[in-house]
C-alpha cells in the first residue's frame, strides 16, 4: 500500500493499492485547510504504476473532493461508490466548485468547473452495500480478479467500509466508522469473515471516550443548555457539516421538541445541507435507518438567506444549523459566529471535531471575556456570547476502533486517518493487547509491503 494522501493526519485522504496488477485507489479527498497543489493527494507518486480503479468510501471533502484531479490525469479510471455516496457526490462537488473559486489565491492548479462535476458524476459507476463485485485491472493487462464488497460505515448517508478479496487474502478499510448508532445513522455493519489486512480510521484516538456521552444523554445536555440561552431571550448558532452532521442535528432537536425537552422554536438551515436533507429523505427506505418514517422534511425550517440583516437573528430566541462545521473563513456559520460574538445573551454551541487549525477550534476553547482572534488576520474580538461544547459524534471512540480490531481480527494493522498522537493511542493499545500483531502508522509517500 502506498499512502499519497491523508495518513497521519485527516487531509487528502487517498491510498494506493497494487494488487496482482490491479491499480486500485481508496479515496481522493482534498484538505479542508489548505488551498492548491497542498490540498490535493500527491499524485505524482503514481507515476509508472497502473491505475485502474478507484473506490470512495463516502461524501465528505477530506474522501471525494479531489477526483476531479485524478480523473484529470486518468481519464479511463473507473470510479465506484455506493448509489447514496454518488448522489451526495453530486451536491458536494459542485459545493466545492463554489468554494474553490472563493478560495484560490493562486493558480497551482485549474478549478474544475461545474460542467466536469455533471461529467464526471456520470461516469461514477455505484454497487449496493454487501453485493460483492469484481474488478480486473486493465492498464496492466491483468488477468486476475478482485472481489470488493462496501459495508455500510454508519458514519453518514453512504459510507461505506471496504472489504477486498484476492488470492485466499483479505483486506478491510474502515473509511471513516461509527460503531454506536447516531439519531438517524444505525451503527456499522462488518464482515462475518476476519480480514488479514486491517486499514482504519483513529480520528477520536487521543479523546478520551469518558467525554463522549451517548447521543440521547449529549442531546439533553444540549436541549437544557438552549433553553437556558432561549430564557435570556438569546439565540443559538450551531456550526455543523452540510453533511451529515446537519442532518443529524436537525433530528436530534425535532425529536427533543416532540419530547418536550426543548421549546418550540423557528431553526433556520440553508445552503448545500438543504439539498442533502431531500437526500437523506428519499434514501429513507433503501439504507438503514434508525427510523425509516422519519423525514428531515417534516420539520418546519426557514432559510437564513431570507434574513437580511443578522440582527434579526437576536430579535427572537433561534437556532441556527450552519456550515461549515469547522468555521471556515468565508463559509455562512464564519460570517455567523462573528455576529454572534457580540451577543452577551447568545450562545455558539459546537457539536463536532474541530481540527487544531481552524477558527471553529478557536471558537470552541474560547471562553466569555475572552479576546480571539479567529483567523491570523483578523483584529481580535471580545467574546460576549457564551460558547459550549457538545460531542455528538459520526466516528467510532477509540474502544470501539479497538472493538473493530477484535473483530476483523488482522495480522497487520495499518493506522491512517488520524493526528499523531491518536495514532499512537492506538497503535499502542493494540499492541498492548496483543503483541504479534503488527501495526503501522500510514505516512503519505512511505510503501507499506502488505504481504
Ligand atoms: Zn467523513
Ligand atoms: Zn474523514
Amino acid at each position: 500500500m502506498l499512502p499519497i494522501g491523508g495518513a497521519n493526519e485527516i487531509g487528502a485522504n487517498s491510498y494506493y493499492l497494487n494488487i496482482a496488477g490491479t491499480g486500485i485507489i481508496l479515496d481522493c479527498g482534498m484538505h479542508p485547510q489548505k488551498t492548491g497543489l497542498a490540498a490535493l493527494p500527491q499524485f505524482d507518486l503514481l507515476n509508472n504504476l497502473p491505475v485502474d480503479y478507484v473506490l470512495i468510501t463516502h461524501a465528505h471533502q477530506d474522501h471525494l473532493s479531489a477526483l476531479p484531479y485524478l480523473v484529470q490525469r486518468h481519464p479511463y479510471i473507473k470510479i465506484i461508490t455506493t448509489p447514496q455516496t454518488r448522489a451526495l457526490a453530486e451536491l458536494t462537488l459542485h459545493n466545492s466548485v463554489s468554494i474553490l473559486r472563493g478560495q484560490i489565491e493562486n493558480d497551482e492548479i485549474k478549478i474544475y468547473s461545474h460542467e466536469e462535476v455533471d461529467l464526471l458524476i456520470q461516469s461514477i459507476d455505484y454497487k449496493e452495500y454487501e453485493k460483492t463485485f469484481e474488478i480486473t485491472g486493465y492498464s496492466s493487462q491483468s488477468t486476475e480478479t478482485v472481489k470488493v464488497t462496501f459495508f455500510d460505515a454508519g458514519h453518514i448517508l453512504g459510507s461505506a467500509s471496504i472489504f477486498i478479496e484476492h488470492d485466499g487474502k483479505s483486506i478491510y478499510y474502515t473509511g471513516d466508522i461509527n460503531n454506536e448508532n447516531q439519531m438517524l445513522q444505525p451503527q456499522c455493519t462488518m464482515p462475518k469473515v476476519k480480514s488479514d489486512i486491517l486499514i482504519i480510521e483513529t480520528t477520536y484516538g487521543s479523546t478520551d471516550s469518558q467525554k463522549l456521552l451517548s447521543w440521547e444523554k449529549e442531546s439533553e445536555r444540549m436541549a437544557l443548555s438552549i433553553n437556558k440561552i432561549f430564557n435570556n431571550n438569546g439565540s443559538v448558532l450551531i456550526p455543523v457539516f452540510a453533511l451529515g452532521k446537519m442532518q443529524e442535528i436537525l433530528a436530534t432537536l425535532w425529536h427533543l421538541i416532540e419530547k418536550c425537552k426543548l421549546v418550540q422554536t423557528d431553526i433556520y438551515i440553508g445552503g448545500v445541507g438543504e439539498k442533502i436533507n431531500r437526500v437523506y429523505d428519499y434514501n429513507r427506505y433503501v439504507v438503514r435507518r434508525t427510523d425509516k418514517e422519519f423525514q428531515l422534511n417534516s420539520i418546519l425550517t426557514k432559510s437564513f438567506y431570507e434574513i437580511k440583516r443578522t440582527n434579526d437573528f437576536f430579535k427572537h430566541p433561534c437556532i441556527v444549523l450552519a456550515a461549515s462545521g469547522m468555521v471556515i473563513a468565508g463559509t455562512p456559520s464564519y460570517k455567523f459566529a462573528k455576529q454572534w460574538l457580540s451577543q452577551k445573551n447568545s450562545a455558539i454551541f459546537t457539536v463536532g471535531y474541530m481540527e487544531e487549525t481552524t477558527p471553529g477550534y478557536i471558537l470552541a476553547n474560547a471562553k466569555r471575556k475572552d479576546k480571539i482572534k479567529l483567523t491570523p488576520f483578523m483584529e481580535p474580538m471580545d467574546v460576549k456570547c457564551s460558547i459550549k461544547n457538545f460531542k455528538f459524534s459520526a466516528h467510532a471512540k477509540r474502544e470501539g476502533l479497538l472493538k473493530i480490531v477484535q473483530k476483523i481480527n488482522p495480522q497487520k494493522i495499518i493506522l491512517v486517518h488520524g493526528d499523531p498522537d491518536s495514532i499512537d493511542w492506538v497503535g499502542a493499545a493494540i499492541l498492548k493487547k496483543d503483541k504479534s500483531k503488527i501495526v503501522y502508522a500510514a505516512e503519505c509517500g512511505k510503501k507499506i509491503s502488505l504481504i
